[in-house]
């Protein structure tokens, strides 16, 4: 069985993201979630946060381990020993970028390989962005977000 990775932003993470992790880490041996820590790009929450974030969600899959990484994600998976790379598509819109972002990593890293995996049509619209949003306008994310999440949020409303 293969070992893999599922990197992104996460911030926050929400149960979209929580159902990728949880459907790919019952397909993998193992699957590191890799906060993206994007040097240009500074977002709500600072990486090492966003992880502990992850971390408190995810306490009851033994195979998922999260880490935070602010160099290429292929160089994280050839040092971790990964061969796939786990994105989550929303809609033909993610489908567009995602394709482009799996050649890419194609060629900078030929032996690994992207896996695709539709989003739950309950979060199909979900995204860190919209959770932001409406956090800051006090609307109800109950339903969007795990409750370490829901607590961060209204400690530090967006
Ligand atoms: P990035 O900025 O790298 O896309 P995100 O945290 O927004 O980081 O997303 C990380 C991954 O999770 C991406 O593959 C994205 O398509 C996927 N994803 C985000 N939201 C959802 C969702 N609601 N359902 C399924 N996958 C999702």
């Amino acid at each position: 069985m293969a070992h893999a990775v599922f990197a992104g932003s996460f911030d926050p993470p929400t149960f979209g993201h929580l159902d990728i992790i949880a459907r790919a880490s019952s397909i993998f041996e193992t699957l590191h979630v890799v906060v993206a820590a994007n040097r240009n790009k500074r977002g709500l929450f600072e990486p090492e946060e966003r992880a502990q974030l992850l971390t408190a969600s995810i306490d009851a899959m033994t195979n998922v381990f999260v880490a935070v990484w602010d160099g290429l994600v292929v160089d994280y998976a050839r040092n971790a020993g990964c061969t796939i790379l786990v994105r989550g598509v929303r809609g033909i819109t993610d489908f567009a970028s995602e394709y482009d972002m799996a050649i890419l990593n194609s060629q900078l890293e030929p032996t690994i390989e992207t896996f695709l995996i539709c989003a739950d049509p309950r979060y199909s619209t979900l995204s860190s962005s919209a959770v932001k949003e409406f956090a800051h306008f006090r609307r109800d994310i109950s339903a969007l977000v795990p409750s370490p999440v829901l607590k961060a949020l209204a400690d530090r409303r967006p």
